[in-house]
């Protein structure tokens, strides 16, 4: 197995049959080589940065019906919610003088949040905020969609493909879905020019290590900037709620085997991961992982955007959410930054409307500040 382990870190890729025999082990010394090589793999390209994100979770509603996922349109249980720009801009106010260089603006695919609003959204973020960049996850849409919101200055989109292979999506999701459509989703990002993030569920109920294989195998093809994996994790109210979590050291092992075979990829320790283990988000750093995206929505608002039970951090005001994490970083041996952590070799573009002259933060010792 070390060998698999010899090829990944010097060719990159690995045919489907060899990801999934790495899988299939379980075996925790190739695991913890696994990570002491993707930590390596990182420092070199990183450092022992960790770039933050303020997440802002801006709406609950959603057109969508995802089997796991606890705000799907048929939860009449949840309480649904929407923030209005005033609520954002002051979370983006806060964040910023937090540290924060990067929001994530994250919500279920609400039609009243529609694309105009959307856009003049991110252009506003990005006038008050020049330095900062702006993330949007906010699900599926045509491609005239996701070029108004580049446009307007959005310039990264997280959009996981949940899972790579077609009968398993298909097992997951709604019959008005499809895999097809959410992977052009991810082409056409990239071919507008965002850096674009795809990522899956570890552990999704019924998914197998060769289509955990075929995930690594699209993620190469598909050769994101960033890649958000985290465990599943069962809600009570969805027809998921008596699976089983993703496990811990499946989905570190598969952050390791991420971090080997694209060196320089933006890869986040998830919340969802800090919500299965107390130190998940330190491990998930320890394994390759290089990204943290803390909460920056208002408490008020924290427990319903509840996607999956039991999830960390909802009582907290965001300021402590941030100096938790920079502790935790610190313990961890890591020491979070500010800056827009943007990924290796990939500068900002053009379009911002006052463009400010930056740099990765990792290049730039005057950068790191720890709060
Ligand atoms: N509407 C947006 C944002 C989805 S929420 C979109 O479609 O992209 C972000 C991610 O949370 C999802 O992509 C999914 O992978 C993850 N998620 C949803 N339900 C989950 C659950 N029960 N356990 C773990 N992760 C979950």
């Amino acid at each position: 197995m070390r060998t698999l382990l010899d090829k990944l870190e010097r060719e990159h890729r690995l045919s489907k049959a060899e990801f999934a025999s790495l899988l299939r082990a379980r075996d925790p010394d190739l695991e913890r080589e696994a990570a002491r090589r993707a930590d390596a793999v990182r420092r070199r390209c990183y450092g022992a940065d960790v770039y933050i994100r303020g997440l802002i979770e801006f709406t609950n509603c959603c057109r969508n019906d995802c089997l796991y996922c606890g705000i799907r349109r048929s939860n009449a249980h949840v309480e649904r919610y929407r923030l209005t720009e005033e609520q954002i801009l002051s979370c983006c106010r806060e964040g910023h003088m937090l540290g924060y260089r990067t929001f994530v603006l994250q919500g279920g695919e609400d039609p009243k949040w529609g694309p105009e609003r959307i856009a003049d959204l991110v252009r506003t973020i990005r006038t008050d905020w020049p330095d900062c960049a702006v993330t949007l996850s906010v699900g599926e849409h045509s491609r005239a969609v996701y070029q108004l919101w580049f446009d307007a200055g959005a310039e990264r989109y997280l959009l996981r493909h949940e899972t790579a292979d077609d009968a398993h999506y298909r097992t997951l999701h709604p019959p008005e879905m499809s895999p097809e459509h959410r992977k052009k989703c991810l082409w056409d990002l990239k071919d507008i020019g965002y850096q674009v993030g795809a990522g899956f569920m570890v552990g999704s109920p019924g998914q197998t290590e060769e289509q955990l294989a075929e995930d690594l195998c699209f993620l190469y093809e598909l050769q994101p900037d960033m890649v958000g994996i985290g465990p599943f994790i069962p809600h009570h109210d969805t027809p998921f709620r008596d699976r089983p979590r993703g496990s811990l050291e499946q989905t570190l092992f598969l952050l390791s085997l991420i971090r080997l075979m694209l060196p320089t990829v933006l890869l986040p320790a998830t919340t969802a991961l800090g919500t299965i283990h107390p130190q998940g988000r330190e491990l998930g750093i320890r394994a390759g992982a290089n990204v943290c995206m803390p909460n920056l929505s208002p408490t008020a608002v924290r427990e319903k955007y509840a996607l999956y039970d039991d999830k960390i951090c909802t009582g907290d005001e965001s300021a402590q959410c941030r100096q938790c994490l920079a502790a935790r970083m610190a313990s961890a041996g890591y020491q979070v930054v500010v800056g827009r952590g943007d990924r290796a070799g990939r500068q900002e573009r053009a379009p911002c409307p006052h463009p400010a002259p930056l740099r990765p933060a990792h290049r730039d010792p005057s950068d790191y500040k720890n709060i």
